[in-house]
């Protein structure tokens, strides 16, 4: 066991003691393998080819803790819809940081392996379904080439969880560039000494941003990064369609991956409006809101180096103010390049914002399906269809055919690059889980190979491409927690 290419550190045990608390998982009755991500495990260089099956699920389920591990569980706090609250890893443990051959460092973190004293109310455990569902969703963030955490495994515990059904209880394998987050600020903020937050802010500039060890204002050469990362992150997630549905503090990685797979889904036709989240309300975390809650977390980002900035509150606060005032700008020049790409235009002119928009609010008036418009319009031919033979597209196609003439390059090569052919459509998922929950893991690897090669077309994808009949529509996901 201890032999295998595990090579763990817990570089985050060297901060404060109060960003942590050091305890193992609670270990689970009968832990088995219920799918591993082995690719990634080679990317990693984790071999666990040596490990016979009851090994393998015994580590992957945290019941056997490899020798001179020192696992802990992290302290962090958060704004959860607005509302400021204490959390901490309340059904997670870190195992270490594994250093893979080429020096890359990856948290592996245990999701739902027991209590711990974040816990609250909670039994620190997770369900089956929602396990699967960040396994495959991450998976297929990550073949689209969007920043995010990855799974390595699933593994079931054999025991049950009671949420408003009895559900059958599993772990997941989280890897992660590191679980900092805005939350894990805000938290070291709370206590009103310089040297702690300065303690997270120099672990966090040495583990991701290390060009900007020298800086002469640390903490504004962190707030721009991140600020640049989520730009990025954000941008990302608009192009493909993504709700996240629950962008609170704790759940916005410094490191700029999708972190916390909850309600999110995958928008079918287009309304910016889209909520998932069975609690979201107000529709605060909409598709179209994301770019603004990106902007308030990190806002609350800002808050908490306050201290670090300047040490003139007022100071700190203008230039605070001075670098959050950019992220506006930056997302939308980034936003524009990305649409643009989606519609073949290598460069933004002048009236190509009006060509993006106007094309976005037909396809809000035709409940047009966002992934299969931009894939058709890659297409020679249009299909016949409602909103294709409308005068109102027609107007607008003769615009951008000639706004097209101006491309030099292979316009359609440069849509199929950035035009996903595949997403994991919400019905699809939750069929696949449904169909896991009943021990039949087939519709799962059926939907994780179409999922993880979403720039591939072929007609056997068809049944991924279909957007839902109005029976099959998901409207609402929950947290599963
Ligand atoms: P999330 O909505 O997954 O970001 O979780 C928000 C907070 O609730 C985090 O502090 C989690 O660790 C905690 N949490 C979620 N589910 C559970 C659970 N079943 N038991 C204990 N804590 C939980
Ligand atoms: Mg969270």
């Amino acid at each position: 066991m201890t032999d295998s290419s595990l090579r763990l550190e817990s570089t985050y045990a060297n901060l404060p003691e109060i960003f942590y608390t050091k305890l193992s998982p609670v270990p689970v009755s009968k832990p088995k393998v219920v799918i591993f991500n082995q690719k990634l495990a080679e990317e990693m260089g984790l071999d666990l080819t040596q490990l016979n099956p009851q090994q393998k699920a015994d580590l992957l389920a945290g019941n056997l803790i490899p020798e001179g591990c020192t696992p802990f569980a992290q302290a962090y706090a958060g704004h959860q819809f607005g509302n400021f609250t204490m959390l901490g890893d309340g059904r997670a443990i870190i195992l270490g940081e594994h250093l893979s051959r080429s020096g890359k460092r990856f948290d592996i973190q245990y999701k739902g392996s027991g209590r711990t004293p974040y816990s609250r109310g909670g039994d620190g455990r997770a369900a089956l379904g929602p396990m699967l569902r960040e396994y495959i969703i991450s998976e297929a963030m990550h073949s689209l080439g969007i920043p995010t955490t990855r799974s390595l495994a699933v593994v079931s515990t054999g025991e049950t969880v009671y949420r408003e059904d009895e559900l059958p209880g599993a772990i997941l394998n989280r890897i992660a560039s590191s679980h900092i987050r805005v939350g894990t600020f805000q938290f070291a903020a709370l206590h009103q000494e310089k040297t702690i937050s300065q303690s997270l802010m120099d672990y966090t500039i040495d583990r991701h941003f290390p060009e900007s060890k020298d800086h002469g204002n640390k903490a504004l050469a962190l707030l721009d990064q991140v600020m640049k990362l989520q730009a990025d992150l954000i941008t990302h997630w608009m192009r493909v369609g993504f709700i996240h549905g629950v962008m609170n503090t704790d759940n916005m990685a410094l490191c700029g991956e999708t972190i916390d797979y909850g309600p999110c889904a995958f928008m079918d036709s287009f309304d910016p409006s889209t909520v998932f989240s069975s609690i979201d309300h107000q529709r605060r975390y909409a598709y179209a809101n994301q770019p603004v809650m990106a902007h308030w977390n990190l806002a609350r980002l800002a808050e908490s180096l306050l201290p670090l900035i300047h040490e003139n509150r007022e100071t700190a606060i203008e230039l605070a103010e001075d670098s959050l005032k950019a992220f506006e700008e930056l997302y939308k020049s980034k936003w524009l390049a990305m649409m643009g790409n989606k519609l073949g235009l290598t460069k933004i002119e002048d009236q190509d914002e009006e060509l993006i928009t106007e094309l976005l609010d037909l396809m809000h008036e035709y409940s047009a399906d966002y992934t299969n418009t931009f894939l058709d319009l890659g297409q020679k031919e249009l299909p016949a269809e409602e909103f294709y033979i409308s005068e109102d597209f027609s107007n607008w196609h003769n615009r951008w055919v000639k706004r097209l003439q101006q491309e030099g390059g292979d316009s359609f090569a440069l849509m199929r690059s950035v035009n996903p052919a595949v997403i994991p459509r919400n019905h699809k998922v939750e069929e696949a889980l449904q169909a896991a929950e009943r021990d039949d893991l087939t519709p799962f690897h059926h939907l994780l190979e179409a999922a993880t090669n979403p720039y591939e077309s072929g007609e056997n994808l068809n049944p991924y491409q279909t957007p839902p009949s109005p029976k099959e529509k998901v409207l609402q996901t929950f947290c599963g927690t």
